[in-house]
Parts: structure tokens; sequence; C-alpha cells
């Protein structure tokens, strides 16, 4: 099985980033005993620019975390505020019952679950894992079934909303999995978001967040695009952005994640596209996207576009946030003369 996972991993837009159920029918008491709605310690791994506010939020209302990062000084402010940090995914489990994964794509959930020093290593019965990464959802399935056979439940809850939704607890989360477990999930995602849906079986999670990242690429690029062209007709940015916010072509990159410097304070592109939703994740969600196309026979022409754009800030490092593409469309256009 671990082959199964590492085969779908790499068919599923792992290619762009290189750093790094229902339970079965003898474990179902093992998952009811789970002492749901107590604060017992709460597994978190993955503490990036998601995972750290996020596990910060989860310490506010009272959970003591143990933690796990493979790059240890994003484990250091948890140190330093007295929560356990552990050396592998298997001594989370060891600890804790119920998992938070936040990683970047599906060779890394592949890793933290079924690698060496993997959460199935030392998962205990009746355990709840969420995993809160965007990943394929051919993967979440594997990982699922995995994970049932150890007498645990496994479920995807992929967010949306960003930093700053993840700072302030108002993230989206999209749930796939058994719902009868639904509310044992939400006790813990609704420390962390303001809207907890329920979306269906194992990988419908991931379904609803890959289609929601290709319209938010789709308006990212449209709106990067508008700003260019309203700027190089002599418009002054931000009233272009003033007027496409009162009209018809309002959208979140619009008005509330403008691409353009200058525009809006407090996000990326006013902090030379630093921190944020970096390029090759948004490049990992078009090739998620693309994937899951080709399987279900969907004809998908403009992500493809999308993703050459994307492809190009994905090149530096660190690399810079997905609303970048603004910068390379105005530094494209100076190569043109202006009429
Ligand atoms: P990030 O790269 O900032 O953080 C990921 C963290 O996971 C890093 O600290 C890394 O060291 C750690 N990590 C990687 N592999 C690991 C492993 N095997 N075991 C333990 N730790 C490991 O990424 P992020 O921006 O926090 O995004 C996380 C996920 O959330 C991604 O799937 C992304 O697509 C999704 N997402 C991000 C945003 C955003 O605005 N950044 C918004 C919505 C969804």
């Amino acid at each position: 099985m671990a082959a199964s996972l590492r085969l779908l991993g790499a068919a599923s837009g792992l290619r762009y980033w290189s750093r790094r159920l229902r339970p079965a029918a003898g474990s179902f008491a093992a998952v009811c005993s789970r002492s749901v709605a107590s604060k017992t310690p709460v597994g978190f791994i993955g503490l990036g620019n998601m995972g750290n506010p996020m596990a910060k939020n989860l310490m506010k209302h009272g959970y003591p975390l143990i933690i796990y990062d493979v790059f240890p000084d994003a484990c250091k402010e948890f140190q330093d505020a007295g929560e356990q940090v552990v050396s592998s995914p298997a001594d989370v489990a060891e600890k804790a019952d119920r998992i938070i994964t936040m990683l970047p794509t599906s060779i890394n959930a592949i890793e933290a679950y079924s690698g060496a020093n993997g959460i199935l290593k030392k998962v205990k019965k009746g355990s709840l894992l969420i995993d809160s990464s965007t990943i394929d959802p051919a993967v979440s399935k594997e990982l699922a079934k995995e994970v049932e056979k150890m007498g645990a439940v496994f479920m995807d809850a992929p967010v949306s909303g960003g930093v700053g939704a993840a700072r302030s607890g108002n993230l989206t989360f999209m749930v796939g999995g058994v719902e009868d477990e639904f509310a044992a999930a939400q006790e813990l995602l609704g420390c962390m978001g303001s809207n907890v849906v329920y979306c269906g079986a194992v990988g419908t999670g991931q379904a609803a967040k890959i289609c929601n990242n290709m319209l938010l690429a789709i308006s990212m690029i449209g709106t990067a695009e508008t700003m260019n062209l309203g700027i190089r007709l002599g418009l002054d940015p931000k009233l272009l952005a003033k007027i496409l916010n009162m009209s018809s072509g309002r959208c979140w990159s619009s008005d509330t994640y403008n691409p353009v410097p200058g525009v809006m304070d407090g996000v990326p592109s006013a902090n030379n596209y630093q921190g944020g939703f970096g390029t090759t994740l948004m490049a990992k969600d078009l090739g998620l996207a693309q994937d899951s196309a080709t399987s279900t026979k969907t004809p998908l022409p403009i992500p493809l576009t999308l993703a050459h754009l994307l492809s190009i800030g994905g090149s530096q490092f660190p690399p810079p946030d997905s609303s970048a593409c603004a910068r390379e469309l105005e530094r494209r256009s100076q190569r043109v003369k202006n009429p």
C-alpha cells in the first residue's frame, strides 16, 4: 500500500514542490470511547504559514499541544510557550488521540502518515486524524483506508481563507469523512474557523478545496491583468480597484487581497509579495485540479495557462505570494511600448 500511496503522490502535482469512513466494524467501540469533549492534548504536525496560527488558536481555546515539524525552528515558539515538542509524527500519535496535519503536498502527508516514523506506526485505536493540507483527493482516500485498518478515523479538512483568516480564527473548513465523526472534528476545527462545512465521504473536502482554488487562481490572474491594463490606460490603481469593488468585476482578489502594490495595506502585494500563499502551493493546487480533470475527463483549458504563469514565481526562493503574478504581468508589459 505504501507503494500505491507513493505512486498517487507522484501523480498529484507534487512535482511543484521540492523542500521539503467509516471505521472498521471491530474498531467502532474504540472510536466511540475517544474523549470527544475533553481538553486532552491535541497533536499538530506542520507549523508553517498556516499551521502556526491555527495551532495558536487551539492553544487560545485551552488545548495543550503535542507538536512536530521537520523544520525544528518552526516549533521553537511553541516550545517557549510550554507546549510539548516531539521528534516524529509517530511520537505525536503516541501521545495524542486527536491529530491535525497541515502540510504542503500529498507527498509530505504520505510521509507524515505512512513514513518510517509516521503517525501510523504508533496511532492508537479510536484516534481522530484530521488532515487540513490541500492534497490529492485520491491520496486522502488511500490514507483513510490505511488509518481505518489501524482502528482509527481519518477526515480530510482542507481550508480556505489564507494566513489572515488563520490568524483571526475565521478559516473555512471543507470536511470529508464519516458523518458520525463530524461533531468530534467540528469541536477542534471550530476553534480555528468560522465555517466548518461537511461535504460528504472522505476526499470530498479536497474536491471542494481544489475547485475553490482553481477559481481563486483564475480570479487572481484576472484581477492582475485587469489592473495592469487599467494602469497602462492611465487609471490610478486605487481608483480602479475602488470602481471594480463597487461593480460587477468585484471578487476576493480585488477587494480583500488586491495583487497590485499600493492599493491595499496588510496584504502580500504591500510587502514585496512575502508571506501569504506561495506560488508553488498555488501551482500545486492547479496541478491537482488538472489531475482531477484528467481522471474525470473534464475539459479544463484555463488552468494550464495559469500554471505556466505561476511557475515563473516558483523558481524564486522563498517563493513569492501567488498574487505576484501582478508583478510578472507588469514586467512583461514593460517590454512592450505603451501606446
Ligand atoms: P508552509 O510551507 O508554510 O508550511 C508547511 C509546514 O509543514 C512547514 O513548516 C514544513 O516544515 C512542514 N512539513 C513539511 N513536510 C513535513 C513532514 N513530513 N512532517 C512534518 N512537517 C512537515 O505551507 P502553508 O502555507 O502553511 O500551507 C499548508 C497547506 O495549507 C498546503 O497544503 C496549502 O496548499 C494549504 N493552504 C495554504 C494557504 C495559505 O494561504 N498559505 C491557504 C489555504 C490552504
